[in-house]
């Protein structure tokens, strides 16, 4: 699995402040902020401070941070008014299409989930 250093990786410089982001929610543990290219009318990514290369390590790491990225994760839902429809995704590899090697949950929303797509 590719892994990166604090130094180089992208969501490490968005939770310092150093490159900006449209941050929408935050806790003691983690960031939320609007995806780049959004998938979905609400495209919400919710990162813990903490470098961890995928969700499996982070929950490896610290139960606390795992809890808190889902928890900040529903308060988004909540705060973004799509409680009660939306979708959590963790991709896990490049093969399976995660291109930022820091842990994230996608939360998405506001479009209609009729098909039971893998995405
Ligand atoms: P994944 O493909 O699961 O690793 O998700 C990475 C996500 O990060 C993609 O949906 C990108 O659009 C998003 N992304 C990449 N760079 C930025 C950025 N600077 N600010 C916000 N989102 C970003
Ligand atoms: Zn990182």
């Amino acid at each position: 699995m590719t892994s990166q250093t604090p130094r180089d990786c992208l969501f490490c410089k968005i939770a310092a402040g150093d490159i900006p982001s449209d941050r929408v929610a935050e806790s003691e543990r983690s960031i939320a902020f609007r995806d780049i290219r959004p998938a979905a009318p609400v495209h919400v990514l919710v990162v813990p401070r903490r470098h961890e290369p995928t969700v499996g390590a982070l929950a490896t790491a610290s139960d606390e941070d795992l809890a808190d990225v889902f928890r900040l994760a529903a308060q988004v839902a909540d705060q973004e008014g799509v409680a009660d429809a939306y979708r959590m995704v963790v991709n896990t590899g490049s093969e399976a299409g995660q291109t930022i090697f820091h842990a994230h949950v996608h939360v998405l929303a506001g479009t209609a989930f009729t098909e039971r797509k893998m995405v």
